[in-house]
């Protein structure tokens, strides 16, 4: 599915709008260039999420956990991971790896997110859900969906 947004407000509404039909389990993996909307979107994805807390960039430390009672814990307790591989050289895979990536991205309750996701290949699940950020220039952005 392709959106193509008009400013970082309706960005996030895309986000929120996907993020309250996560269930659990899923991973989504973000591709785009710096200032493409990645985070803006996460943003919105965490407030659909339920998450009230200020969701900033993980850059320095790769990865943030939030604990969510999503849906007024109807879906019981899960975890959103927002990572980001930006700031990360050498073998990315590896750094996953020694994170638990595996086993966060396993997990039911789990609710994954990684920025600049291209910088690793081969540790997404298969069920990944990608999501590729374009800027078109000024305040527009073409986000594509791909499941
Ligand atoms: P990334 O995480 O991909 O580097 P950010 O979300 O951090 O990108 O930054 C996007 C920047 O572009 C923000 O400053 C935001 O305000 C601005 N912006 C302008 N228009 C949009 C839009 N349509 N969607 C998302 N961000 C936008
Ligand atoms: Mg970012």
């Amino acid at each position: 599915m392709e959106f193509t947004t008009k400013s970082a407000k309706e960005t996030k509404k895309l986000g929120e709008k996907i993020g309250a039909d996560l269930k659990g389990g899923e991973t989504l993996a973000l591709v785009g260039d710096l200032g493409s909307g990645k985070t803006t979107f996460v943003q919105g994805l965490a407030k659909g999420l339920g998450i009230d807390q200020r969701v900033v960039s993980p850059t320095f430390i790769l990865v943030r956990k939030y604990g969510i009672g999503i849906r007024n814990n109807e879906l019981g307790i899960m975890n959103f991971y927002h990572i980001d591989l930006y700031r990360l050289e050498g073998d990315v895979e590896k750094e996953l790896a020694n994170l638990g990536f595996k086993e966060i991205v396993s997990g039911t309750n789990n609710i994954v997110v990684v920025e600049w996701a291209g910088k690793a290949i081969g540790v997404y699940p298969e069920n990944t859900v990608w999501i590729e950020f374009e800027n078109l220039g000024e305040d527009k952005r073409k986000i594509t969906v791909k499941s």
